[in-house]
């Protein structure tokens, strides 16, 4: 008979959570997720889709090759390879397993183009609707698996570890805190991108998983390296409060969309691979563009027309929600933080340096995405990840069936209090991440920032939001501020180009760092 201590705790229920869940079943796992089942995280809001060659003409070493590229001299060439051969098994599992892309004419997934893909191989769900398509459906099968039981409303604050390795976590419900065992815990807790005001991403997205996996004693690797979306709708209400930007996915521009500024003129012209560049040129571009005091917008008139509505209905909506009439008017946009391509330090299973703790999805570093996410990979990489975790986790604990318990929380009762995103010293700090650590970062800004993040944590109550985002924050700052060159998303005003003394990782462990060779884990040198 199996034991409560007998089951995988898998932290967080996007994408990477919902599908390990499902890929471990018949094991015992309990889900223990911050928000609400299906609604939490930024997979529900992912629009343009999931990357996998398979168009006539295009391949898996075509997709690695683009995804290599992007990375800028970052991504492992094999993990890409490996990551784009398995893409059309995971299409195949969502099908499977219900998800309805769209369809050519032809019978076939439709496809659509994003930046920096040579070919069209992006599949997509209810036109940009994806990430609520998976949601949905994924959602459905876990509610009904038998051996996966959910804790919803419950944030993971701490991990259990001992001398062999995780041995469960710390959970908290409200006002309760209590311990819960396991044989294997997988950290699902999505990206970093909240830690700034302007963001696209939900408010719980502000790198937990990363604070929770350094005190476990976990290696985080390029935490410099924080995707900034160029085209988040440019609404300056939200920004001011901190309220995510909703997005106009990059698919737009794959299918017209031109990039203009007030006098219609295209303002991406010029620049090697025009609106389709990769993000980091993109954002860039319009970055400097609107600190001349300049205001970007999103055409779309002549490419799409009234269309807009039908291939774009989920962006249509958000736009006339603020009060923009994508078929008529240029749409306003602006970069915002999106994804974080930073993260805790995986093997090729998804398995961290700690025994017993994997770590999956956008809180990964695995290797694929180097200094820039190739657009629509991300979706991919939960998915591979999470089969690959899943086979591991099995392997290596033996376990097989049973049904786990939920833990009752009523059995302690310290307080841990956790402040709104919203407040105002939180939103002090997500202000100084967008000034100071944004799109183009310079040593002053970067080393005054740390300072104000040392402050902020002075009058941070212990285990509040504020102290432990503070900390993420600084990681990434002082991440920023090591890595003198520009290279991807990580663009620093006194270097314009990247450095070849400083093609490799940055690795953070507890109280250290230290560099690695891009190809081998074991050649490390300290970081000055
Ligand atoms: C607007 C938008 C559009 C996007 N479009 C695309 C796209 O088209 N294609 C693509 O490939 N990528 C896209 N992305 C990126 C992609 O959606 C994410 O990288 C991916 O969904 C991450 O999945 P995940 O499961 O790792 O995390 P998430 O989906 O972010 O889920 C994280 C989960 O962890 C929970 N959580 C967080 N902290 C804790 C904690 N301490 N304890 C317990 N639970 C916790 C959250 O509640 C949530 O359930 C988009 C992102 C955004 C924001």
């Amino acid at each position: 008979m199996s034991s409560n201590h007998d089951r995988v705790i898998i932290a967080g229920s996007g994408l990477a959570g919902l599908s390990a869940a499902l890929r471990l079943a018949p094991v015992p796992v309990l889900l223990i997720t911050s928000g609400r089942l299906g609604r939490s995280g930024s997979t529900c809001w992912a629009q343009g889709g999931i990357a996998c060659a398979m168009d006539d003409g295009d391949n898996p070493e075509g997709h690695a090759a683009d995804t290599v590229a992007a990375g800028a001299g970052l991504s492992d060439d094999r993990v890409a390879k490996r990551v784009a051969h398995e893409a059309q098994r995971c299409i195949g599992w969502l099908w499977d397993s219900g998800v309805r892309f769209d369809l050519a004419d032809d019978g076939r997934p439709a496809l659509t183009r994003e930046g920096a893909h040579q070919h069209s191989r992006i599949l997509h769900a209810g036109g940009d609707q994806t990430g609520a398509e998976l949601m949905r459906t994924l959602e459905a099968q876990v509610r009904t698996t038998p051996g996966i039981t959910v804790m919803e409303d419950t944030q993971v604050v701490d991990l259990l570890v001992d001398d062999s390795g995780a041995r469960g976590v710390v959970a908290q419900r409200g006002t309760s805190i209590f311990p819960v065992s396991a044989r294997a815990v997988v950290l699902a807790t999505g990206g970093a991108a909240a830690l700034y005001a302007s963001t696209t991403n939900p408010p719980g997205n502000w790198g937990s998983g990363l604070r929770l996996a350094l005190r476990a004693g976990a290696l985080l690797r390029d935490l410099e390296f924080v995707q900034f979306h160029p085209t988040a709708l440019d609404l300056p209400g939200n920004a001011n409060t901190g309220r995510p930007l909703p997005l106009a996915s990059e698919a737009i521009r794959g299918e017209g969309g031109v990039l203009v500024d007030e006098a219609g003129t295209p303002v991406m012209a010029g620049v090697p691979g025009g609106d389709l560049a990769p993000r980091d040129v993109v954002a860039r571009t319009l970055s400097r563009q609107r600190e001349q005091g300049r205001r970007i917008f999103l055409d779309t008139r002549d490419s799409l027309g009234r269309q807009f509505l039908q291939r774009f209905p989920g962006v249509a909506g958000l736009c006339q929600a603020a009060g923009i009439d994508p078929v008529n008017q240029p749409i306003p946009v602006r970069p915002a933080a999106h994804y974080h391509m930073g993260g805790v330090q995986t093997d090729d299973h998804g398995a961290t340096n700690v025994p017993g703790l994997w770590a999956i999805g956008e809180v990964a570093s695995t290797g694929l995405h180097g200094a820039n996410r190739l657009a629509s990979n991300s979706l991919l990489e939960a998915l591979a990840y999470a089969g690959w975790a899943a086979e591991d986790i099995r392997s290596r604990t033996g376990l097989a069936r049973g049904t786990p318990l939920p833990p009752t929380p009523e059995h302690s009762a310290q307080l841990v209090t956790r402040s709104a995103m919203t407040g105002s010293s939180v939103l002090r700090l997500r202000h100084l991440m967008d000034t100071h650590v944004g799109v183009i970062r310079d040593r002053h800004g970067l080393e005054q920032v740390q300072a104000q993040f040392r402050a902020l944590r002075e009058t941070a109550e212990a285990n509040g939001a504020l102290a432990a985002m503070s900390e993420v924050a600084a990681l990434i700052a002082q991440a920023a501020l090591t890595r003198q060159e520009s290279r991807g998303a990580h663009q620093r005003q006194e270097f314009n180009a990247p450095s070849p003394a400083w093609d490799r990782h940055q690795v953070i462990g507890k109280g250290t760092a230290t560099a690695q060779a891009n190809d081998s884990l074991r050649n490390e040198s300290p970081v000055a």
